[in-house]
């Protein structure tokens, strides 16, 4: 109970902070707190996906690795900020995710959070869609589940779990020009771009210009020295 007055009155404050401004991504409804998400046992194997070992994201929660190979956190806890179309991030990333929709905006933008957090049953909903949609074309029970591997992350292994990702587009449909600014500019802002071209091998995910991650100060550093959480987390003491 404790825990929901101190999401509410935490809320609150973001309400009123953004109450002033007209141009914001949402009006923010109070935090919600996350549950506790249970961790998947497998990860099938897909192509692509570096046969290494355990990479230690350490304790800045702002770098935890979430892939193919490292499930989400059986501990990870977090609570939510519910934007005004419903989409929900880590409240924690809500702030620079505000100033940069603002100033995108400024640039004559329309972003769009087409994407943010998702719960661990929401994960598995997309995949089960997903595999249905093969078996309705006529596949196998098992090509349709490879098939659908291909595009979704096994439960408990898509960053959309942690809340610290989003997907952003364009209102209008105008994307490219939205992933244009946001390649130049995500990084002063603290988000990467996290799947670039030609890491596929090193991410296990093909080109995402929509998907961008979370992780504070480092982005500008990762981001002028190409290097992917991954490679940066592995080359980290
Ligand atoms: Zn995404």
């Amino acid at each position: 109970m404790k825990h929901q007055l101190i999401a509410a009155a935490a809320g609150l404050l973001l309400l009123a902070a953004c109450a002033v401004r007209q141009t914001q991504i949402s009006d923010p409804t109070p935090a919600v707190p996350v549950p506790t998400v249970p961790q998947t046992e497998t990860t099938a194997p897909r192509e692509n996906i570096p046969a290494e070992t355990v990479i230690s994201s350490g304790d800045d929660w702002k770098l935890t690795l979430v892939n193919a190979s490292h499930a989400l956190p059986e501990d990870w806890d977090a609570e939510l900020t519910v934007l005004s179309n419903g989409k929900r991030v880590d409240s924690r990333i809500y702030p620079a995710l505000q100033r940069m929709f603002d100033d995108a905006r400024k640039a004559g933008l329309d972003p769009i959070v087409g994407e943010g957090y998702r719960t661990h049953a929401e994960q598995q909903q997309m995949l089960d869609d997903r595999i249905d949609s093969y078996l309705q074309e006529g596949r196998t029970q098992q090509e349709a589940e490879q098939l659908a591997l291909e595009y979704v992350a096994v439960p408990g292994t898509s960053e959309h779990e942690l809340g610290l990702a989003v997907d952003i587009n364009s209102q209008s449909g105008n994307n490219e020009a939205v992933y244009v600014w946001l390649a130049q500019n995500a990084p002063a802002y603290g988000f990467i771009l996290r799947y670039p071209e030609n890491k596929e091998t090193v991410t296990g995910i093909a080109y995402e210009p929509w998907h961008y991650r979370y992780v504070g100060d480092v982005a500008k550093k990762l981001t002028a020295e190409g290097l992917t959480l991954e490679e940066y987390l592995a080359q980290s003491p």
